[in-house]
């Protein structure tokens, strides 16, 4: 399996409760590598620009505004399969849903507030990646 990239968040329910961490632990002995991270607060319309594909769910503005409600941390994660390995260790959407031992099993709040964002596929976290981050900034 290749070394891949894959574009990571933690959201503003985790950083209020001072989960930056504890999430970041959960990520790393999953064998997923930061090589790339910084702490954002971003406007309702970078949000609305990041989720963009969801601008037609009945979700999008709850989601923009939660979003933009606090700061996130923005990451790249690298490793063998790590778009796969990452939603992995997220666990399922919805926290009621998740695996034991996933990060939304072990901390999201709701559906909607559920701590950790990762991309789903290789053009999704190509994309993703370059929203937030410039090719410098990425050290691997
Ligand atoms: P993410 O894209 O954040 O990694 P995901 O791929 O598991 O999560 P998506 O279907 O892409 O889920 O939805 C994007 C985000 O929108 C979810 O992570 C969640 O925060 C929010 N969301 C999804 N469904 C709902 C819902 N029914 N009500 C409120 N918020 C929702
Ligand atoms: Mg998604």
């Amino acid at each position: 399996m290749a070394i891949e990239r894959t574009f990571s968040m933690i959201k503003p329910d985790a950083t209020r409760r001072n989960l930056t961490g504890a999430i970041t632990a959960m990520l790393e002995e999953a064998g997923l590598r930061v090589v790339a991270s910084k702490r954002v607060w971003m406007s309702r319309r970078e949000a609305e620009g990041f989720y963009a594909v969801h601008k037609e769910r009945p979700f999008f503005d709850e989601l923009c505004e939660f979003m933009s409600s606090g700061p996130t941390v923005v990451q790249v994660l690298e490793g063998e399969n790590a778009i796969a390995k990452n939603r992995e260790v997220m666990g399922a959407t919805n926290p009621a849903d998740a695996a034991d031992g996933t990060i939304r099993k072990v901390h999201a709040r709701s559906i909607g507030e559920n701590s950790v964002h990762g991309s789903d596929a290789p053009a999704t976290a190509a994309q993703e990646i370059k929203y937030w981050f410039s090719d410098i900034e990425v050290v691997g």
